[in-house]
Parts: structure tokens; sequence; C-alpha cells
């Protein structure tokens, strides 16, 4: 059904529906709540000084409208609430005045004083509240209040429409699920916890369900690929390259290109993640698959996420292996560069192209590509990464992510993926020293700092946020500029980045910092994640508490990638027991862990929620056990279903032919 056809919703509505990515009546009433008020009826002889109390009454004198000052104003009146009379004030809210008459039945919400008989509201329903309601709340765009979707929502609601089950009937029953349509109208007007509970179980199965059933049908696709060929390549070209290299591979490392080789050789695509800890070392793995694949007569790209890093790998690459063509195709070039390696990419005298978000134009034709590597894979979507696999038909891909997550959960998210893992650290690596400081130590903290920069090591410093609100205590980067500057008595250079810069400026502070023509980085977190400054010894990290571990982690990553002792300090004056997970452990398969048990939720595991991760109502994490349970019921529903092509399930047989039609 169109939003044109609902009651009262006119075209300025629908426009800013739109923006809520609102379409039709079914994404309308599928834009769930993502929190609910819960007003409950206050006793007043039994509230203390600041409770916040939720009173039902009546209006009892005239509604007086006092203008103090500009911009500031007083509604006031008194109020009979339970046999009581008490005298109510509300501020900056003259433009209800009107809406406030003598005898009219409302709710008041906010502090009361009993000496001096005054009750200062913070908002006022326009009704009498007897008993407990519950309100939903949803996210809002500029232009459009929570009541208007709510209205809206209701509005729909009230049609008597009946929304499609999508979960197969079996599983219905399996569960004794809630039934869709039921499911939408308590999720928008909750009878009882109770029943907004199973409604809220049945919409996350829902959301998990359809989610993993795409995971598992692209792995299980990915094992069908008829046409596609063997590379020839063998064991005796990895060793040669690998007698090539002027440092010996970890056995992780080793194993890595050993699954690789194996799915060269293998008549099905290769779709294979290498998830490996900051500075395991990942990179020279994917620099080897792109030789071995080059052998087997075919063009490669290695995709990253931005002109820093694409270059870093260019230049990395470039001084390590002579005799193969490189290109690098990022947006800073001109049209005339951009042109050349374009038409060599065409004819063949590019045997791997380096680039950006660049590469992925149509313009880009590759003679005969066979492999396609990612680097930092969570930062692109999955059409994003399709749009390289399909220039070509024979195409192996390999991802690289440096988020090191828990098996049972790669298993699950990555489910579509082989995986090989880097545990192994580099030989000759020393693990990072991580303390922690109390902000009054700042001037141990400084001169560990200064120690570093003396013997002419680079470091990072980092703020919790650009710029902070008043009264808080939280260190921005001003605040902290200054703590540097005096304590170094303005002897060293410090570059300063952030979020709120074009991607070309950071890039051009990280350059500097990396050419060393700064000698101290401050910058919130957003610091390149592959980024490989190997002089770079010390980090310290203001208001630790502020990040998750799995953040702090990957931020200490930056540091101790050579035989240098490196250190990292963290300043918080809070929280020391989860920090201290920090001080014993360099793992971060093992944070990743301590951090899924100690996180309720938040940010997944610091993986930016690209396009194929966004939920409306399930969290990975939170509701990690109906996931698994989703993947199993999924595996089992593929794998009784793909032979008849889910002739009994329409909804699957479309999504199917979406599905394949995009690839
Ligand atoms: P990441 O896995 O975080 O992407 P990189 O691939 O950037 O890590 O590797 C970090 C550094 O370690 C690079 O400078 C790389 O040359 C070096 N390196 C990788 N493997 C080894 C090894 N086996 N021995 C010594 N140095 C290595
Ligand atoms: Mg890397």
């Amino acid at each position: 059904m169109e939003l044109s056809q609902i009651k009262g919703v006119g075209p300025k509505t629908i426009e800013h529906l739109n923006k809520l990515n609102i379409y039709d009546v079914d994404s309308l009433v599928r834009y769930y709540p993502y929190r609910y008020n819960i007003f409950t009826p206050s006793k007043i002889d039994e509230s203390a000084a600041d409770d916040v109390l939720i009173l039902p009454g009546k209006i009892i004198s005239q509604v007086k409208v006092s203008y103090i000052k500009r911009n500031f104003n007083k509604v006031s009146f008194s109020f009979e609430t339970d046999n009581m009379l008490i005298n109510v004030s509300i501020f900056n809210r003259a433009f209800l005045a009107h809406n406030l008459k003598v005898g009219k039945k409302i709710t008041i919400i906010g502090k009361y004083n009993k000496l001096t008989n005054q009750f200062v509201a913070s908002d006022i329903l326009f009704y009498e509240l007897t008993e407990t309601k519950v309100e939903p709340v949803y996210h809002m765009t500029s232009g459009i209040t929570c009541k208007t979707i709510e209205k809206c929502i209701n509005a729909s609601l009230s049609t008597n429409i009946s929304i499609n089950e999508i979960i197969p009937d079996y599983i219905q029953k399996k569960y004794n699920f809630m039934d869709t349509t039921s499911a939408i109208k308590e999720i928008h007007n909750p009878s009882c916890t109770t029943s907004l509970k199973q409604a809220r179980l049945k919409l996350i199965y829902e959301e998990l369900f359809e989610f993993m059933f795409k995971i598992n049908l692209m792995k299980y696709k990915n094992q069908l690929f008829d046409d596609f060929v063997i590379k020839d390549v063998n064991k005796s070209d990895l060793d040669k390259i690998l007698s090539k290299i002027p440092f010996s591979l970890t056995n992780d490392q080793l194993a890595s290109l050993d699954d690789i080789l194996s799915d060269f050789q293998n008549l099905k695509r290769m779709n294979r993640l290498i998830l490996g800890d900051v500075g395991s070392g990942k990179t020279i793995v994917s620099f080897i698959a792109i030789l071995l694949n080059k052998i087997a007569g075919y063009q490669s790209a290695l995709l990253a996420p931005t002109e820093v890093l694409a270059t870093q790998h260019y230049e990395n690459f470039t001084s390590l292996f002579k005799d193969i063509n490189v290109g690098l195709l990022v947006g800073s070039l001109t049209k005339k560069e951009k042109d050349n390696i374009l038409l060599k990419l065409r004819n063949n005298e590019i045997d791997l192209l380096i680039g950006t978000h660049a590469m992925l134009e149509d313009n880009v034709e590759f003679s005969n590509i066979g492999l396609v590597v990612t680097d930092e894979q969570h930062r692109f979507g999955v059409n994003q990464r399709k749009a390289l696999q399909n220039k070509g038909k024979n195409v192996d891909v390999l991802y690289m992510s440096a988020t090191p997550i828990p098996r049972t959960y790669a298993l699950t998210i990555y489910g579509d993926m082989d995986i090989s893992y880097i545990k192994e650290k580099p030989a000759g690596r020393k693990d990072i020293i991580t303390k922690q400081y109390k902000f009054n130590e700042i001037k141990n903290v400084v001169s560990i700092i200064e120690e570093e920069l003396k013997c002419g090591h680079q470091a990072y410093v980092v703020a919790p946020l650009i710029e902070s609100e008043e009264n808080t205590e939280l260190n921005d980067l001003k605040h902290i500029e200054e703590i540097l500057k005096t304590n170094l008595k303005d002897i060293y250079s410090i570059g300063i980045m952030h979020g709120k810069m074009k991607q070309v400026e950071k890039d051009k502070v990280m350059n500097n910092f990396k050419e060393g023509k700064l000698n101290i980085l401050l910058s919130t977190t957003v610091i390149e994640v592959g980024v490989d400054i190997k002089n770079a010894t010390v980090m310290t990290i203001f208001n630790a508490e502020r990040f998750g571990l799995a953040t702090l982690h990957q931020l200490r990553g930056r540091i101790g990638r050579n035989s240098l002792q490196s250190k990292c300090l963290l300043i918080s004056d809070k929280d020391t027991s989860r920090l201290s997970v920090m001080e014993e452990s360099n793992d971060g398969f093992y944070i990743s862990e301590k951090d899924f048990e100690l996180r309720g939720s938040g940010d997944l595991f610091g993986i930016r929620q690209s396009g194929e991760m966004t939920f409306k109502i399930a969290d990975i994490r939170r509701d990690y056990k109906i996931l698994l349970q989703c993947k199993k019921d999924t595996e089992e529903f593929i794998l009784n279903n793909i032979e008849n092509d889910f002739r009994d399930y329409k909804y699957y047989q479309v999504l199917l032919h979406t599905m394949m039609n995009n690839n």
C-alpha cells in the first residue's frame, strides 16, 4: 500500500518519511521504536525531594504567562492533584498556554518542593494519566516529530492490514512465535511487558533469519561455480617467491598461504578472509597471493580504504618486488595520469592495480582480472566489494581484516567466507608495555613521551573528542595540545587530526607524520588502522575509559611495529579493572573475548557497521544466541529447499532471484 493512501498523511509528511527511508506502508510499520517512555502516575505524599513525579489532575486557576526577559518566560497555574492544591510553573513554554484552560485535565511531569508547595514541570501531557502508559519513541529527522510518526503508523495499523509472514510455517510453529501482524501492532502499542517481549523476539528472529539466509545462501552459491578455472600454480612457485623475501614468515602466515594456494588450485571461487591482529603481517600474505596470481596469468586488484593506505601498499610492494608491473589509482591523480593507467590496464600492461574506491568506477576495465584483495574489508559495503569482483569472470576474492573477533562470532557474521587466522606476531617484536595513569600523574606521562622524542622517536596522542562541551571532565584536542605545549616547552612539532577534517587534509597530516616532519600526532580515533609507522613508539590515550577494549587495542596497534620497545599510556581516573585487561595482554583475540564479556552493547567490536550489518531491531551482540539459532535454522532450510528452487516459499524464491541477479 502507498503512503498517500493512509488517512491524514499529506505530501509534506511523505517527504519527511522518505528521508527516514520509509517509502510504503510496509516500511512504515516496520519503522520500530528504539525505546519507550513509561509513564506511571506518582504518589505525591510518598515522594522524596529529588524524585521526578508524574501527577494527573486538573487546572484550577487562570493560567498566567510572564515574560521575564528575552527568550525566557514562565507559565504558572494552580493545580489539583490527589485532593491537594499545588502551584505549578513551567519555563519557556509560553506557546502551550493557549491549550491550558481552567478545568482542563492534564498530567504534569517534574519536581515538587514540599516546603514551598511549588512544582516545577519539565513536561505536560495533555490528558489525565490514570494508569501506566507506554509511549514508543522513534528516531526522527528534522521536520517530523515522534508524535507524527506515531500517528502515521497507527493510522496504517488501524486499516486492518495484514503483514506477510516471512518465517517458514514449520519454524513459526516450532517456536510458537507470535504472528507478525500482532507483533508489529504490539511493538508500536505495547499491551504488557510479556507480549512486548514476545513481539520483539519474533521481529528479531525474523530479521536475523533473513540475514543468515542471505549469508548461508552466498556461501552455498559460492561453492557451485561450474565454469570456474583452476589456477596453474604450485608449491614450488610459492617457495620461489618466499626465497626472495628478506624476512622469514611466521607459521600462521605460511599456513594462510597454503590455504590460498589450495583455493587457487581448487575448482571453486576463493572467498577467503584473513583475520589477524594489527601488525600480524597480513599485507605480505596478500602480496604473495598477488604474485601467485600473476604466475597463473592473471591481473590483480588491491583495494584500500584511503589514499594513504593505498600509497603505503604501493610503496611497499614496489620496493619488495621488481619484476611485476604495478599501477596506483587514487582520486588525486590528474586525468591524464588516470587515463594512462586505465589504458595500460586494458592492454594487460599492468599486473597489479592498487587503489581506493576510484577503482570501482565503470571505466576501470581489466584485461583479465583473477584476484581482488580488499584491505580493511569492513570499511567497504558488499556492493563496493562486488563491483570489483564483477570486473572479471574468474575472480578469486581475498579479504583482510584487523578486527580480531571471537571465533564463534566470526563464523556467524563471516559465515559465507573461509577464514585464515594469523595469531602469531612476526619474530623480534616486543610486546607493548601498557600502563594506566591518573590524570594528576600527567607530568610523568609527558616525561615518558619526552624520553621517546629525545631518542628521535615519534608519539601518538589520542583525544576522546574534538571539542568538549562545558562542564565535562573530558579532555579535548585543544586542551591536550595546551598540556603538551606547556610541558614540552614548544620544542616538538604537533600535528592535529580529527574526523571533521576532509580526507585530503587528514591524509596530509598523516603523510607529514609518516615522513617524520611531525614529532607528535595528536588526534581523535581517526588514525588510519593500517598505517605502518615504525618510528612511532609511544601512544597516550586520554580518557581511556571512554573507549571499548577492542578500540583501545586497535589504536595501540599503531605502535610496536618493529623491535623497539613501545609504550602505551592510558590516562583515566575511572574504570581501572576493565583497562587492566589492556595491561595484561597484547593478544587481540583474548581482548575481544573480554570485550564481548564485559560490554553489554555498543559498537560491534569497533567494526564500522557497513550496509549489510545494520539492523532495525536486532543487535548481533545482544541477540547472539538467536543469531546462532538462525544460522542453524537457515542452513537446514536452504538444504531442504534449494533443489526445488524454494517452490513452497515465494518470499525466499524472490529473494534468491534478486540476489542472483545482483551478482
Ligand atoms: P597488518 O597485519 O596490521 O596489516 P602489516 O602487514 O602492515 O600488518 O605488517 C606490519 C609490519 O610487519 C610490516 O612492516 C611488515 O613488513 C612486517 N612484517 C610482516 N611479516 C613479517 C615477518 N614475518 N617478519 C618480520 N616482519 C614482518
Ligand atoms: Mg594492514
